[in-house]
């Protein structure tokens, strides 16, 4: 019908009375941790739930009236459905803790800023990692009952699907999002009409659409420009998720950061915490700041007083990935915001700037206007106290605000179904309220060996079915013939998943490094093609579009996967979601991470391999630098950051081989008359029971409530209390400091001893020349340097010194009793830095003074 205009006319089923509230259960994302809630779904037509993408709220939309209407009659559907409602009765009526997590008062609020959100497949405003940790955030604060706003934008194509051709080329396609199917609804007002809320951009306003969707007890608000009254342009800024150039970007960070203060304030949301994870959002401070301006606060004490309640989360290690904007982008979008803002040009342009880079950098925004910053493990803890070492010029790196919290995953998410029944019968009902308990969960090592080798086998089984599906689908996509297919699929039988099986899936970035084991093909071909003991290696991941070395790294895993000896025994399987992410953790035997170190800033991934007693192979970086304790996987210890990369690759690569053929092939095929390893058994034991209880969301919600959320509220009011009288006072005693800091020196009274008996006291006397401040402005600290194992290292003692008296020359003294309670040969240092009570962190002014 080439000449036909076709009409389009949606017919939706109408939901029997009885089955009414399948309708509640596909607007609550809890259907994302809920694995009973989609299985209803699916089970009423498991074609139809596959073709609409898992999504409850689609499927509901264009299943079989016919189906409905037996299901209402079915004794055991509606027994399911009822037992379901019940679970979602009681998760959300549960009474309001009414002593908040972490110390919280009962008015405070955590507003969540992010780019991107990963709760479910069925809900694509998501790419990797980044979305899926501040998915599980949210889940992780809805069972906390921590009380959690997310905003975000609403992308009309989210990220892209990937489907991968017979050279390896990866294809991408863009699918839009009708959002009538997502699980969102408009905001109204109080009259019932849609919010609109209005974002500034060059010469121009934009109109932008606040959705609301509902995760458990948690609410998201996403922001979208694709309104009639928006030019074509502006209707697609927030079209695809990192998919546009510089200046799409920095129009969807100002809808994001600019926008979000605008719909929450439209909102009449009142948030008294505020976190923005990653730096994309940090234009949210300049929108608050410039509310606070128009109330009447100086530009210095709104900077203060939006700093003291602000979190910021960064997830990068390397420079270079933090988003900069030029000056010359930064004039056009925001050519008067310093007026807005009592500033001048410089002033404003100073928050951001980068004296390395000559242009505006999100981070360092990010940081300027926040009080409390973290990394996301320990290792890049420490990376991000270096890379941020400038915005604190006097503070060692080891000392400044950079702290970190490591990242954990959501369990009921990524655990799988199996565990959770298995650990019902073996651990009780109650495992759930003891997440983070490394004591309850030794309860693991009861469990009988064949009946957690079994769960094991099942979770490979399911994996391999999965897997087989998706090969089938590409390989007919790709026009191959059957006989390629079978010799594709010869081993992955899901009635014999006996081979061992590695995974490695993640976005394809080269820092990753995903070809490493093909550094020495022929000693792979040695581990994998034994006779005896053969290897199968499952690859998965998509590279960013515009990433064209990480595209490479896709077709040299294609090239190697055709080589006719690897055929089958390793895989390349093409569009890595979260569906696909959940079956691969759990299913294969060894999980493999070989970041260039220290650039996986935490990895989340692995995590949800560990709980599910898939073992860890990985490069001692991120957050397997603390979770791995000798027991619960292998190590692969990284060479020297100074190596040559190639030099590099190739050692760690040996690690690797080494490894495997080593201790983690033996292991595995060290199977006894049961037909399982006894040995294996025990390390997936010792995965499970270290990792669960440290690496889970609920952990780490929990420490950002009792680091940051507790002492941001706290701050907040503090400087915010008294027509904002502790952010005026901080800000005008740090511009006292500065303008009177160059002449401010420390010098010594007493002459050093060199040696002196145990018990034996000390008296150390400086006279500070203070040029203005008051002895209370200042700490004079000693500092004592306990050598810890290495001769380098240093754990230090701290002793402050006394205010005594003012000299004639007008110089202040200070003095310190101190009696040292160790002996050898111990080093100290002298050290002078300004204070005052109402500061966040004690050097956030960056300024000290050593002897
Ligand atoms: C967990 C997860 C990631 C993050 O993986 P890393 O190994 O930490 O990079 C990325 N994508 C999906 C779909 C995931 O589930």
């Amino acid at each position: 019908m080439p000449h036909a205009t076709p009409f389009t006319l949606a017919v939706n089923p109408k939901i029997p009375q009885r089955l009414a509230r399948l309708e509640e259960l596909a607007n609550d994302l809890w259907y994302s941790w809920d694995r009973s809630t989609r299985s209803l779904f699916s089970r009423l037509h498991p074609g139809l739930w596959g073709a609409v993408g898992h999504n409850p709220k689609a499927f509901l939309k264009r299943v079989d009236e016919s189906l409905l209407l037996k299901a209402a009659e079915d004794q055991v559907f509606l027994a399911n459905y009822n037992s379901i409602l019940s679970a979602y009765d009681s998760y959300h009526g549960e009474p309001v803790r009414t002593e908040t997590p972490g110390g919280l008062n009962p008015y405070d609020e955590v507003a969540y800023f992010c780019f991107e959100f990963g709760f479910h497949e069925s809900f694509p405003i998501y790419s990797g990692g980044l979305g899926i940790l501040a998915g599980d955030h949210c889940k992780a604060a809805s069972d906390l009952r921590l009380p959690l706003i997310g905003v975000g934008l609403l992308y009309r194509q989210g990220y892209f699907f990937q489907t991968i051709d017979n050279h390896g080329n990866q294809q991408v396609t863009y699918t839009s999002s009708d959002f009538e199917d997502l699980p969102v609804v408009p905001v109204l007002n109080a009259n019932g009409s849609e919010v609109r809320i209005v974002v500034d951009l060059p010469q121009r306003k934009v109109m932008v659409k606040v959705w609301r969707a509902k995760i458990g007890h948690v609410t998201l608000y996403l922001l979208d420009t694709d309104l009639q009254e928006n030019s074509a342009d502006d209707r697609d800024i927030t079209h695809q998720l990192y998919g546009g150039d510089g200046t799409n970007r920095i129009e969807q960070e100002i809808i994001l950061g600019i926008g979000g203060v605008r719909a929450l304030r439209e909102l009449g949301i009142k948030p008294t915490i505020w976190h923005i994870n990653e730096g994309h959002a940090a234009f949210m401070m300049l929108e608050r700041m410039r509310g606070l301006v128009q109330q009447g606060l100086d530009f210095p004490s709104a900077l203060e007083a939006v700093a003291a309640n602000t979190v910021f989360t960064t997830h990068t290690a390397v420079p270079a990935g933090h988003d900069h904007f030029s000056a010359d982008m930064m004039s056009t979008y925001f050519s008067s915001f310093h007026h807005e803002l009592g500033a001048t040009r410089e002033e404003f342009m100073g928050l951001g700037w980068d004296p390395d880079t000559h242009d505006f950098n999100m981070t360092d925004l990010a940081v300027r206007v926040s009080r409390f910053h973290n990394g996301v493990s320990k290792i890049h803890g420490s990376v991000s106290a270096h890379i941020c070492r400038d915005l604190w010029p006097h503070i060692e790196p080891e000392e400044n605000p950079m702290a970190y919290i490591t990242n954990g995953v959501h369990v009921p998410t990524f655990l799988a179904q199996e565990w959770a029944d298995l650990f019902d019968r073996y651990l009780g009902y109650e495992w759930r309220n003891n997440m983070s308990d490394p004591e309850f969960w030794l309860r693991i090592d009861a469990i009988p060996d064949h009946l957690f080798w079994s769960v094991r086998q099942s979770l490979k089984s399911q994996m391999l079915y999965g897997i087989r599906a998706r090969l089938a689908k590409q390989n007919l996509r790709n026009r191959g013939s059957e006989a390629h297919l079978d010799r594709l699929l010869k081993f992955t039988d899901p009635l014999n998943p006996n081979m061992l099986t590695l995974g490695f899936a993640r976005r394809f970035a080269t820092y990753k490094r995903a070809t490493l084991l093909f550094e020495d093909l022929d000693w792979l071909r040695r581990i994998v093609l034994d006779q005896e003991r053969p290897v199968m290696i499952i690859f998965s991941g998509k590279a960013h579009p515009a990433d064209v070395p990480g595209q490479d790294l896709i077709r040299r895993i294609s090239e190697v996967e055709r080589m006719p000896e690897f055929e089958g025994q390793i895989l390349l399987v093409e569009d890595y979601d979260l569906r696909l992410a959940r079956r691969l953790v759990a299913g294969v035997d060894v999980w493999l991470n070989s970041p260039v170190y220290p650039l996986e800033a935490s990895g989340t991934s692995g995590m949800k391999a560990g709980i599910n007693g898939t073992l860890n192979l990985s490069v001692l970086d991120g957050w397997w630098g603390e979770g791995y304790n000798g027991k619960n996987g292998w190590a692969i210890k990284p060479g020297l950051e100074n190596m040559a990369s190639a030099q590099r690759d190739k050692e760690e690569s040996k690690e690797f081989y080494e490894t495997l053929q080593d201790h983690v092939v033996p292991l595995y095929y060290a199977r006894d008359k049961l037909g399982y390893s006894p040995g294996w058994v025990k390390m997936a034991k010792n995965s499970m029971m270290s990792l669960l209880p440290r690496y889970n969301a609920a952990r780490m919600v929990g420490e950002y409530a009792a680091k940051f959320y507790v002492s941001a509220s706290r701050q907040g009011t503090r400087y915010a209390d008294n027509d904002f009288n502790g952010a005026k006072r901080v800000a005008a005693w740090k511009a006292y400091v500065r303008k009177v800091w160059g002449g401010v020196a420390i010098r010594r009274l007493d002459t050093p001893l060199k040696r002196i008996s145990f018990g034996e006291g000390l008296k150390l006397q400086v006279a500070a020349k203070l040029n203005g401040l008051q002895p209370e402005d200042v700490v004079v600290e000693l500092l004592i340097c306990r050598k810890i194992k290495s001769a380098t290292l240093c754990e230090f003692k701290h002793f402050r010194f006394g205010f005594t008296g003012v000299t004639q020359s007008d110089e202040h003294l200070f003095a310190l009793d101190l009696t040292p309670d160790l002996c050898g040969k111990l080093d100290y240092y002298i050290r002078l830095y300004p204070y005052q009570p109402l500061l966040t962190h004690p050097f956030e002014m960056g300024m000290m003074i050593w002897l």
